[in-house]
């Protein structure tokens, strides 16, 4: 209902041409607005996790917006560089891409080039070098595919009794005992695949097949060279997918993903995205320490030259947000509008 209302009232201040009003202000030519996307998905991963996945015309949907909208649409260093000085274009957006998966190089890669627009991918590295589906996501998707079911007995892969898939909190607690266990036993990379599979094999899901469609999979290190030398700009989203609350360990995390991305985009990365948009003000410092010159969250906004460079707004575009609702933050009314502002900082370790 709120929903309906609150949509109701989009398509009227944007029929009254306030879309437009707020779009060419000055007060937006002083903002910016960085688009955060995920994946785009190859097969049904956006019926899976609509949060997470958009399907490839809903994308389409978006870039065409921006097109016709006369979106200024610029590399994200420079946009920065520019709402520092006061120099941005009038309707000033940046695009950037989480985590750096195959489907980003299947999928939105294609699409964005033949727009002519820059993106930022903020690459996760870990799973670049493994190569095998990221294994909290793999697993949570395959019970989803079998979420009509009850499994009579779950010692296979370590969880003896019934599992019951039928809801997506059941679904989730097997993916959280599945990860307590893989954690407990120090379980490497490859391990915890095995695990993957073994899960698979139980539910009669024929794993390799679904590894070779790439689902839930990271660019490899060619894909990774190619997009980089065809214009992507490759930054940091730590290398294993993690912040944790440890100065050593934490750069570290920064030190190995800066590590990789340098050895395969040929790039030293300055800018940063906080995996799962989950920040903590200690980190402040350490990022400095590692040169880092700016970094993302998931929280929603426009950003303005007042924002802390390491706490910098966007606006989490999803499967679920109407067409309407993008046009909103393009123009700068949804910013006015915004209710909730910040994303959870509890950890939940439902991306990648
Ligand atoms: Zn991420």
């Amino acid at each position: 209902m709120l929903r309906q209302m609150k949509l109701a009232t989009l398509q009227l201040l944007k029929s009254g041409g306030i879309f437009d009003l707020v779009a060419n202000s000055r007060w937006r030519q002083q903002r910016l607005l960085i688009l955060c996307y995920h994946g785009i998905a190859l097969n049904d991963e956006h019926l899976w996790r609509p949060g997470l996945y958009m399907e490839p015309t809903v994308l389409e949907q978006r870039l065409e917006t921006l097109k016709r909208g006369n979106y200024a649409v610029l590399p994200l260093g420079q946009s920065l560089d520019r709402l520092r000085a006061g120099t941005l274009p009038p309707r000033s957006v940046a695009i950037t891409f989480d985590d750096g998966t195959f489907d980003f190089y299947k999928q939105a890669f294609p699409r964005l080039k033949s727009c002519g627009f820059p993106v930022t991918v903020y690459q996760t590295t870990y799973y670049t070098d493994l190569q095998r589906p990221i294994f909290n996501l793999i697993t949570s998707y395959m019970l989803w595919k079998r979420r009509a079911e009850s499994i009579a007995d779950g010692r296979e892969i370590g969880l003896p009794g019934p599992l019951d898939l039928r809801t997506e909190a059941s679904r989730h607690r097997v993916v959280l005992r599945l990860l307590e266990i893989a954690d407990r036993e120090g379980m490497s990379g490859a391990q915890r695949d095995e695990l993957s599979a073994r899960l698979a094999a139980l539910l009669g899901i024929d794993y390799e097949t679904l590894v070779s469609t790439r689902m839930l999979q990271l660019m490899n290190a060619q894909e990774l060279r190619e997009v980089a030398s065809s214009g992507v700009d490759v930054q940091l989203h730590t290398h294993r997918h993690r912040t944790p609350e440890d100065e050593t360990l934490f750069r570290r995390e920064i030190q190995d993903n800066r590590d990789r991305i340098l050895a395969l985009a040929s790039t030293s990365p300055r800018h940063f995205c906080y995996p799962s948009g989950v920040y903590r003000r200690m980190f402040f410092p350490w990022l400095a320490q590692e040169q880092v010159i700016s970094a993302t969250t998931c929280d929603s906004g426009l950003a303005t030259r007042d924002s802390e460079m390491l706490l910098i707004p966007r606006f989490v575009d999803t499967q679920n947000k109407t067409g309407t609702d993008f046009e909103s933050w393009l123009s700068g009314v949804g910013d006015l509008l915004a209710v909730h502002r910040t994303a959870s900082q509890t950890y939940v370790p439902a991306e990648t």
